[in-house]
């Protein structure tokens, strides 16, 4: 297992954690403001959200390499099925390759994919994975020929219903396995793998080349808002150091990712002193 209590360049910061993904929240950083506080800190990497992006892709990547810092990730895809999915499959397929070409034009290591919820009327998490799974595969040649990485994000199942039928690292697993494409990855993000006994076994069975990303914050034990509620490393009650124990068991060695939704805490503090405390709590907590 890495030691990152005296280097944590390992680190990549979400700006997601600046409250950056949600509108009206956050201290409305400019990308160019975010960069430069990440590199004079010596984090290693950024992941953007695309409300962030805008037509600056190219721009911002290599602004964000010119600083010394990689480009993590792009969040996300639009939600493929589900209540919150565009409206038809091919207004949903218009904004998935969107968001392909936009992580491609960024230099993204990957596209981080929220699957959706239930198909309104099924019933179903089976129907509704069938669906994804068409959706992906069929986007996944295009995806491998601009180089980009789609990295499915199984979510807790809390988000069942809205955002994400894929609820468990063994699901995506599988589903990886059933397209059986190198463009697809999965993404393990502490927040929603933190309760799930079989992580370690399912990890092995993923292997390093199909991890795409890490992402650390924290469960509370007294979580008011499932989604605008994550703690920051070592407040709440997850394991850390023994989920990243599993994920490099199983070869992974790639950037470790903070990604805070906290519009009632970190949000409202100055994002100086939150990547401060993230520098510091990765040192030593995570
Ligand atoms: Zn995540």
């Amino acid at each position: 297992m890495r030691d990152f209590t005296g280097d944590h360049s390992a680190l990549a910061l979400n700006t997601a954690t600046l409250g950056h993904n949600v509108d009206g929240h956050g201290a409305g950083w400019s990308p160019e403001q975010v960069i430069d506080a990440c590199a004079q800190r010596g984090y290693g990497a950024i992941t953007y959200w695309r409300r962030e992006i805008g037509k600056r892709a190219v721009e911002i990547g290599e602004r964000t390499r010119a600083a010394g810092l990689a480009v993590s990730g792009l969040c996300r895809s639009p939600f493929l099925v589900g209540p919150l999915a565009p409206p038809t499959r091919s207004a949903v397929l218009d904004d998935f390759r969107a968001s392909i070409s936009m992580a491609s034009d960024l230099g993204a290591s990957c596209l981080t994919i929220c699957v959706g919820g239930i198909v309104p009327g099924s019933h179903s998490m089976t129907e509704s994975l069938k669906q994804v799974r068409e959706i992906v595969a069929g986007v996944a040649e295009e995806a491998q020929s601009a180089n980009v990485k789609l990295a499915l994000e199984p979510l807790h199942p809390a988000y069942g219903g809205n955002r994400s039928c894929l609820v468990t690292v063994r699901d995506a697993v599988d589903m990886c396995e059933q397209i059986e494409h190198p463009a697809l990855t999965v993404a393990i993000d502490v927040y929603h793998v933190w309760w799930d006994m079989t992580l370690g076994q399912e990890l092995l069975r993923l292997g390093a080349d199909r991890i795409a990303g890490y992402h650390l914050c924290d469960w509370l034990a007294n979580t008011q808002d499932v989604l605008l509620d994550r703690g920051m490393m070592g407040d709440g009650v997850a394991d850390l150091k023994s989920i990243r124990a599993a994920v490099e068991s199983a070869g992974y060695e790639g950037y470790c990712e903070v990604e805070i939704f906290s519009a009632l805490n970190w949000w409202k503090r100055d994002p100086n002193e939150v990547l401060d405390i993230c520098v510091e709590r990765f040192r030593s907590v995570c």
